[in-house]
């Protein structure tokens, strides 16, 4: 049964074969035997998705079940989950058990869709790796001595090692692409503001965005049609209709046009991973799909561009962790300076204490314009180069990392590599553009990822040559061995 996919169990459920509490249990017994060779969960509740999946079963029984009613699903554990805790992967949350869901997760819950449990991650998502995480690093089902990509590496991980049909994830800078190529899965970030934001503890607010991770587009589809839509308690989530994102996914490619930016098939790019891509590419064409060459001037501006932002950003946010109102408190704090520095020296772990020193020096008095006001600008002609492709294509592809998952440890020591592992991702969220990772090959035997980059709002075309690449490609049906 695990090896069903999202819409395999939606049509399972819909015909009585099976139910969501047998569907849900034998999801609970994988993770319960499987998960500590992955530690893609931090929090499972068997008894509340047990119920759940009763509830979904009744709902079916009195005719009142939509697509999702009685898939079980993870949630990446910077969702707020009412009475369960989420802990955003850091000590700070350890102990936080939010009094509401996310929207995201209320969404999902209203469509029948039942939580299994929390996946580990990056902490504050901030990370391409998942070692960062308080509840210890993530290994690849693929490789255990790799990592999973992150910073939604235990959502990747989760999916990739059928604990789990689809999970939810976030992307600030390549945080569900980046892991699901990793991972040999199916990833959607969607356009800035398409998804709301209310509930998904914040990191860098003017780029985060969640989304799904499943095995397929389509699956991929069937999930953000619940989660995707205006929310008034978001005022940053877009009020435009949404669209069906499974009405289109047969439509055919003639006439596509796929742009290939030069500067993502350049130094940098690991020949293996470009084969594949062109593999991938001349699948694309071989489906009525023309390719153009493009540019994207301003790439080589990405990485720095976004380690200004959001640093700056994730400082301001994450002041609010003071040991104070909730979270982690230090002891027998002397005074209210000591309360709040002893909590925040033992709450944070390196990286987060990096991303908050970078991001207050960067909006400091007297630095404000050398940095964060020029990081803006810079932003607003990467989004540019963007807009100014789309006159002449509809989508543009490339590779989603630089390579196959590297070895546990292996960036660890060094930030600055781990933050090239991002290069080809980073811009997308700086422009609030939609983009999608696809399984498009094995690199020495680990998955790599093809990225599809589209227009604002224009998900539904995403998914569509994502689905037309995946009738003629079985990558995303690969498993990793093992797993049984
Ligand atoms: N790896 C990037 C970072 O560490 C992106 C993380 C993300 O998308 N959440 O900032």
């Amino acid at each position: 049964m695990h090896d069903y996919s999202v819409a395999e169990l939606a049509q399972g459920l819909r015909e009585g074969r099976f139910s969501s509490v047998e569907v849900t249990r034998a999801h609970l017994q994988r993770i319960a035997a499987l998960d500590e060779r992955f530690n893609s969960f931090i929090s499972v509740d068997e008894s509340a998705a047990l119920a759940e999946a009763e509830q979904a079963d009744a709902r079916r029984a009195a005719g009142e079940a939509s697509a999702l009613t009685g898939v079980p699903i993870a949630h990446k554990d910077i969702f707020c989950t009412r009475g369960l805790r989420t802990s955003c992967g850091s000590k700070m949350l350890d102990n936080f058990v939010p009094p509401y869901d996310a929207t995201v997760v209320s969404r999902l819950r209203e469509a029948g869709a039942v939580t299994l449990g929390k996946t580990n991650m990056d902490e504050f998502a901030m990370g391409s790796s998942n070692e960062t995480s308080y509840y210890g690093a993530v290994r690849n089902p693929w490789d255990t001595d790799a990592v999973p990509g992150g910073s939604s590496g235990g959502s990747a991980a989760a999916v990739a090692a059928r604990l789990a049909p689809a999970a939810t994830g976030t992307d600030t800078g390549g945080s569900i692409r980046q892991p699901a190529a990793c991972c040999g899965i199916t990833g959607i970030k969607p356009t800035y503001g398409r998804v709301s934001r209310l509930g998904m503890v914040a990191f860098a607010s003017s780029l985060d965005q969640g989304g799904p991770m499943a095995r397929s587009a389509e699956d991929c589809a069937l999930l953000l049609n619940a989660m995707a839509g205006h929310d008034p308690l978001d005022s940053t989530s877009s009020t435009r209709d949404t669209q069906d994102y499974t009405a289109q996914l047969e439509r055919d490619l003639s006439g596509l046009r796929i742009g290939l930016p030069t500067q993502y098939f350049g130094e940098g790019l690991s020949a293996a991973t470009a084969a594949c891509v062109q593999d991938a590419l001349r699948e694309l064409q071989a489906r009525g799909a023309t390719l153009v060459d493009v540019s994207l001037p301003h790439s080589e501006l990405t990485v720095p561009t976004y380690y200004i932002i959001a640093p700056a950003e994730a400082s301001t946010n994450l002041s609010r962790y003071d040991g104070v109102r909730y979270g982690h408190r230090c002891e027998d704090p002397q005074d209210l300076l000591d309360l709040y520095t002893r909590t925040r020296e033992e709450g944070f772990g390196d990286e987060v204490k990096r991303r908050i020193l970078v991001g207050t020096y960067a909006l400091s008095a007297g630095y404000y314009d050398a940095y964060y006001k020029k990081a803006q600008q810079v932003r607003r002609l990467i989004r540019q180069d963007f807009l100014d492709c789309f006159e002449q294509v509809d989508i543009i592809a490339g590779p989603t990392t630089p390579g196959p998952a590297f070895a546990l440890g292996a960036k660890s020591d060094d930030p600055v590599s781990m933050y090239l592992e991002d290069v080809y991702t980073l811009a997308v969220n700086l422009a609030g553009l939609p983009a999608m990772s696809v399984p498009a090959g094995l690199v020495e035997g680990m998955p790599v990822g093809l990225q599809l980059i589209g227009q604002h709002f224009d998900e539904a075309r995403l998914l569509n040559v994502a689905h037309q690449f995946q009738q003629a490609t079985d990558w995303h049906l690969r498993a990793p061995g093992g797993i049984d």
